[in-house]
């Protein structure tokens, strides 16, 4: 980089003497201050951090943010710092205090205690996958989970795939090929990303018939379709909106009798569901897959790790005729699911055989069944926790409305408890994106030029943590070149991103 080109187009005022005090890579890593650094990480992990790293710091000194160089000890300690936090990993651990359950972008569903360690002593070593311990055969890797399923649904019988994306290609690529299908108009629905159920559909090399109207959907809308040869009606759930008003559809209950009436089959793309009653959780809004299948469905699929809380994954659910004819398909060799989703689904339906217990241990379950009181009790921690970390910080609690998030319950508000922070000269805006940098970086949201830290997507062993943070990026000065988190490798790294 020719620092003095940079300066010139910048146009920035810098210290280029300060330049001259930051080492050079090798020279840093030849030093005896990062002996114990590469005595514990491999030397060229710690040469591409330290590299970053000295990049940053020559940016920051640059652009005037920053109006010394640390010491090489200092450097060798942030380095030993950021890699302890694994600051050298793209994909890293954050807190999520955003309210939204299952962030989509914030990796949806977090695995429980029990489920995670099941999961590490599975990716540790060697498992029996696919190998049959009872008779030394090839086995099934579907069979660790297929019991359970069939035991937790009412299913006769059980597959899963990598999610249910995959699943719902499978279905359609292996029941629907060349064949009418039909669908209401009010399901023909994008679920984000690319995935669109026409496209879908069409990929799966199904012949589309709609039916009805994007509002109203009436029994005989499917009738006429089977009399036109249909031979699956297919139902997709909103996962990602609501529809209010003059509105009908039809329960997949009765669209598998109707179904079957013409000797036809049922699918049902749930999307997000539970198998247990949704009253248990305290929304009734929830899809609790049993239901379809009580209700006569021939198929039906939903993510793993949306309401269900467990790994990504698509779970396929239904008559066992069908289901051999997914697992005998070809394309679910290119679908199938990963050993550690399926360690974690096996870990979570276990918990699931116990309603209460699953509510208690799968996190997911555990944040949607937080009352208004559980919220404000977790955000009063937090509160006590700032207030006695940093005095004078402008912090109070505030009500408000969390969401299940990731297509899972559109419409449906979760009444909540933040942690509302006033923000000074910093602005909210600066103040959420400093908590974005922070060691263990933290999503909040901002709303009416406060940051809001809300209390339900937080674990209680995480307060400390975000108090300490929330103190660190209140208190430094806003010109300053931001020095937060457990060192200063964090927000160094941080104005890397806010940069680009
Ligand atoms: C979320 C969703 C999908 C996609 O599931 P993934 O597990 O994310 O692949 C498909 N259909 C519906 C109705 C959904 O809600």
């Amino acid at each position: 980089m020719d620092y003095g080109m940079a300066i010139g187009i910048g146009g920035c005022v810098s210290d280029t003497s300060l330049l001259r005090l930051i080492p050079k890579v090798d020279v840093l890593l030849s030093s005896p201050a990062l002996d114990d650094v590469c005595s514990r990480f491999p030397y060229e992990q710690v040469r591409e951090y330290a590299r970053d790293y000295l990049e940053v710091l020559r940016k920051n000194v640059l652009t005037g943010k920053m109006a010394s160089v640390p010491s090489v000890d200092e450097i060798a300690a942030d380095i030993l710092d950021g890699l302890d936090l694994g600051e050298n990993y793209s994909l890293r651990r954050v807190i999520n205090a955003t309210g939204i359950v299952l962030h989509t972008n914030l990796g949806r569903a977090p695995l429980g205690e029990e489920v995670s360690r099941h999961v590490a002593e599975v990716a540790a070593g060697y498992s029996n996958l696919e190998y049959d311990l009872a008779d030394g055969n090839r086995g099934s890797r579907y069979s660790h989970v297929e019991r359970l399923l069939c035991k937790l649904s009412g299913a006769e019988s059980a597959m899963v795939v990598n999610n249910n994306a995959s699943a719902v290609l499978l279905v359609l690529d292996t029941l629907c090929r060349n064949k009418k299908v039909a669908i209401s108009r009010g399901e023909l629905v994008e679920i984000g990303g690319s995935f669109r159920v026409p496209d879908i559909m069409e990929r799966g090399g199904a012949e589309l018939l709609e039916v009805g109207t994007t509002n109203k959907t009436h029994p005989y809308d499917y009738e006429r379709a089977l009399g036109q040869g249909a031979e699956a009606l297919l139902k997709v759930h909103a996962s990602n909106f609501v529809m209010k008003g003059f509105t009908e559809s039809v329960s997949a209950g009765d669209l598998a009798k109707m179904a079957h009436q013409h000797g036809a089959i049922a699918i049902f793309d749930a999307g997000s569901a539970t198998l247990f009653p949704s009253e248990l959780l305290g929304i009734p809004e929830a899809v609790d897959v049993r239901a379809a299948i009580r209700d006569g469905v021939d198929l039906a699929c939903f993510s793993g790790d949306k309401l269900l809380g467990s790994a990504q994954a698509g779970i396929i659910l239904g008559r066992k005729g069908l289901v051999d004819r997914l697992k005998r398909n070809p394309l679910s060799r290119a679908l199938r699911i990963d050993k550690l989703s399926l360690a974690a689904l096996e870990g979570t339906l276990q918990l699931c055989l116990t309603p209460k217990e699953a509510i208690s241990r799968v996190p997911t379950l555990r944040m949607l069944a937080m009352s208004r009181e559980d919220c404000a009790d977790r955000a009063k921690l937090l509160l006590d926790a700032i207030s006695s970390e940093g005095q004078g910080v402008d912090a109070r609690l505030q009500d408000v409305e969390d969401e299940a998030g990731g297509g899972s319950l559109p419409g449906v508000t979760l009444p909540g408890c933040a942690v509302s922070l006033g923000a000074g000269d910093l602005g909210a805006r600066g103040l959420e994106r400093r908590l974005r940098q922070s060691a263990v970086p933290i999503v909040s949201r901002v709303h009416d030029g406060r940051v809001l830290l809300s209390a339900r997507t937080i674990a209680e062993d995480e307060i400390s943590l975000i108090a300490s943070a929330v103190i660190l990026a209140m208190t430094e000065s806003p010109g300053n070149g931001w020095q937060g988190g457990g060192g200063y490798v964090t927000s160094q790294r941080g104005h890397i991103n806010s940069q680009q």
